[in-house]
């Protein structure tokens, strides 16, 4: 149906093999968005749009504008981004993608009779997925281009918009560059489960990954998959948000800044698990750390994305997602408040969700989304009291980061007590002072927002005692 371009060498350069792990099959996971769901349904049908630019040998040519469509509130509309440094050479590059590619088939082949589990190798690991084919590098030959909306040629340009953002964001935040990562434009990822009986007959089933973005450590690369065929995208899709993309951005972020201490504390994060695996645990479904841990990530994601796009314009109207996710509302989706009680803590730590609550904290996106607003509403408590602050540029973003930097470095990994620790720390780095120099009554306000948001957390920061009113 479409061209194929002649870029094997490409091909063989992208030879990459995500995922590998141990303990638990992939459709068990989560992914960086929400959770991951396999459908026997296959993907939707793209457009490649400039086929004769795609298949014809690459020129190098700087990309300055294009039309994109993006959430804002519950519409989309369609603006023309501009871009800093994007280059359509043997594929789409810029200061923060290494290549772009298009219609990559990543598969793997599990069995439904393996006792250890459909998916696992044998010596335990869990099977990753390998690149079989790809359509190849994806370029762009036409300057303010409007392709039309479900193109991969929009899909790339409107992730490319909101990636080169987010790497600029961390540039001006830091003054320190990142490294580049891949972008996988609508990859189909496939899973073939021999022994699935149906209707008494031995059949393989086929599954597909579909309406999700995930970030992928171990190949360095984005992947944005395609909706599931015959969905009514009628409003939009999870690429349209700002704030989704700048999420998996900020999991890149996350991993450059952390990967290694938590590597070295035996946390590594796993795209086929989509949380951390814990290479002190036997079964990695009951590593309480690995789980706690997962919930800081999506929380410090949460965030960064949050200050990344400035507003939560682009979150605010996605489907299922909204509330919940949307760092500055105190509810979820569903309409409870966001609070992480003891109850809720249990429901992390042992991946279990309980009959009594309706929100499941298991996920480690939801308990993360409680940790974010918490910490957000510290945040923004701290730059109003800050507000004349020469160095309020984009301040919400560098507290994010500390929070983050203060998370990794903790060693106590069986609580929420490392929480306290990273308030501390990412407050005076916004207020510029330390612990002995903010007063009281801010203090008292700032451990109030947590008391009462976070009533599992074992040690209340910005307090000397279990209590926020015994400051003296
Ligand atoms: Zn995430």
């Amino acid at each position: 149906m479409f061209t194929v371009p002649k870029l094997r060498r490409f091909v063989l350069i992208f030879l990459i093999i995500l995922g590998g792990s141990c303990g638990r099959p992939a459709n068990d996971g989560r992914s960086p968005l929400r959770p991951i769901v396999t459908t026997k349904s296959p993907p939707a049908t793209y457009q490649l749009a400039d086929e004769a630019c795609n298949g014809a040998s690459p020129k190098t040519a700087r990309v300055w504008g294009a039309q994109i469509w993006t959430w804002e509130d519950s519409q989309i509309k369609t603006s023309t981004a501009r871009f800093n440094t994007l280059t359509s050479e043997a594929s789409l590059v810029s200061d923060a993608i290494s290549a772009t590619s298009w219609r990559d088939v990543f598969e793997r082949r599990c069995d439904i009779k393996n006792p250890t589990g459909p998916c696992i190798n044998d010596d335990g690991s869990e099977k990753g997925w390998v690149l079989k084919s790809s359509g190849g590098g994806l370029r762009i030959c036409e300057d303010d281009a409007k392709f039309p909306r479900r193109s991969y040629e929009t899909v790339a340009l409107t992730s490319h918009y909101v990636l080169e953002k987010a790497y600029q964001t961390y540039l001006s935040a830091t003054n320190t560059t990142i490294g580049k990562i891949k972008l996988s434009i609508l990859p189909h990822f496939i899973d073939y489960y021999a022994n699935f009986y149906q209707a008494g007959q031995n059949k393989t089933l086929k599954t597909y990954v579909t309406g999700n973005l995930a970030y992928f450590p171990v190949g360095q690369m984005i992947a944005v998959f395609p909706e599931k065929a015959g969905s009514t995208s009628s409003t939009g899709s999870l690429w349209e948000s700002e704030f989704v993309l700048a999420h998996e951005y900020s999991h890149h972020i996350d991993f450059a800044r952390h990967g290694k201490t938590l590597a070295a504390a035996g946390l590594i994060w796993d795209p086929t698990l989509h949380g951390f695996r814990d290479l002190d645990a036997t079964d990695q479904t009951k590593s309480k750390r690995a789980r706690i841990r997962g919930a800081y990530a999506e929380a410090f994601a949460d965030l960064l994305a949050y200050y990344t796009e400035g507003s939560n314009k682009s979150i605010r109207g996605v489907p299922e997602i909204q509330r919940t996710r949307d760092v500055t509302s105190d509810t979820f989706a569903n309409g409870e408040a966001k609070k992480l009680t003891s109850t809720s803590l249990l429901e992390l730590t042992d991946g279990l969700p309980s009959q009594e609550q309706s929100v499941n904290f298991s996920d480690i996106h939801i308990a993360g989304s409680v940790m974010a607003h918490a910490a957000y509403r510290v945040f923004e408590t701290v730059l109003s009291a800050n507000s004349s602050s020469p160095e309020t540029d984009n301040l919400g973003y560098k507290m994010t980061l500390a929070l983050g930097d203060a998370l990794a470095n903790s060693r106590e990994d069986y609580t929420l007590s490392p929480l306290k620790v990273a308030l501390e720390k990412a407050v005076e780095k916004g207020l510029g002072k330390g612990q002995d120099e903010i007063p009281l009554s801010l203090k008292q306000n700032l451990c109030k927002i947590v008391e009462d948001l976070i009533p599992a957390i074992p040690d209340l920061p910005f307090a000397e005692s279990m209590s926020c009113e015994r400051q003296a």
